[in-house]
């Protein structure tokens, strides 16, 4: 199925992401962790793209397929291109069709710091226009509520999205914040340069101070004093930590939803007892907002 169709049939979306496991951890570790989220029943999960080559894109097809193959979960692949030649997205794409997968989010990737890039692909929106003339996908492409890091301005930067939009990205996918204020004054700025696809707001708890610090200083987002107070107090208590980052969580996802946003996207980092705690809060408000649509 092409996510973009599940759009008009729910009023929220619910995704989960995962990344593809390293070489050296066992497979049946992400059997494990995929069994754990099937139970949460969520409208499909999407897979990360490593940076690098053909490889990253093998596991991330080969994951992308066990999810909607053997798990009959819609899969989501992502797919970067400013490391890629053209031939190579273009046999993985062919691969993602042949193992079934309707479905991709096409990103630029980061600029490698230690090579040339190949120069295929500059930006997100030149991989989104090739799989839109070339293909049969369902495109999502990613967004900044608070611009991304490497734009001059968010005005600037929404410019761009736009662009991005125009080209054929059937709906958008946020990059992770803490501050749900920055998220409806990023859609009010979109929606009035019309851009109108569907978005879901990326959540990603937080269970470890170390991990979010370092994902915050690759990604700029900001954090609110209320979510320093709880790494600071927590910080040297493991489960304290978890379970304040599972509340915060919650908390902003109620939030988003009672507001009207038409997606959750939630960043599990392939923690499957962090993402149920988070499916246990929310089922019953997305599931009383869906069922408005069915009455
Ligand atoms: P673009 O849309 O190309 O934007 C990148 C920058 O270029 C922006 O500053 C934009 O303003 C600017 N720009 C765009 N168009 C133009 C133009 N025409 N002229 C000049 N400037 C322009 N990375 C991975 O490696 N693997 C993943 O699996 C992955 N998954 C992600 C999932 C989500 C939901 C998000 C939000 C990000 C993800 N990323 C992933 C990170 C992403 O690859 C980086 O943020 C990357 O730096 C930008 O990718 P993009 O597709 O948004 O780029």
């Amino acid at each position: 199925m092409k996510i973009k169709n599940l759009f008009s049939e729910k009023n929220v979306v619910f995704s989960l992401e995962v990344f593809p496991p390293k070489s050296t951890t066992p497979i049946e570790n992400i059997y494990k962790t995929l069994d754990e989220l099937k139970d949460l029943k969520p409208d499909y999960i999407s897979v990360t793209y490593g940076a690098g080559g053909t490889s990253s894109g093998n596991k991330t097809c080969e994951l992308s397929s066990l999810i909607k193959n053997k798990y009959n979960i819609e899969a989501l692949a992502h797919l970067t291109c400013i490391n890629s030649t053209k031939e190579t997205i273009e046999n993985t794409l062919k691969n993602l069709k042949d193992n079934n997968i309707e479905n991709v989010l096409a990103l630029r990737g980061d600029i490698p710091l230690d090579q040339k890039p190949i120069g295929d692909y500059n930006y997100g929106f030149e991989l989104v226009d090739y799989i839109k003339k070339h293909h049969d996908f369902s495109i999502a492409a990613a967004c900044y509520p608070e611009g991304h890091t490497e734009s001059i301005s968010l005005d600037k930067d929404i410019e761009r999205l736009k662009q991005k939009v125009d080209c054929g990205t059937d709906y958008l996918i946020s990059q992770l914040f803490f501050d749900n204020n920055l998220f409806y004054e990023f859609n009010d700025k979109i929606n009035k340069k019309n851009i109108n696809v569907p978005i879901q707001a990326g959540i990603m708890p937080v269970i470890n101070k170390k991990q979010i610090e370092r994902i915050v200083s690759l990604c700029g987002a900001s954090l609110p004093p209320k979510f320093i107070k709880i790494m600071n107090r927590y910080e040297h208590d493991k489960n304290a930590l978890r379970d304040a980052g599972i509340a915060y969580a919650v908390e902003q996802i109620v939030d988003l939803v009672s507001s009207g946003v038409k997606g959750i996207h939630l960043y599990t980092m392939n923690n499957p007892y962090v993402a149920r705690k988070i499916n246990e809060s929310i089922k019953s408000i997305i599931g009383s907002v869906n069922n408005d649509l069915a009455i």
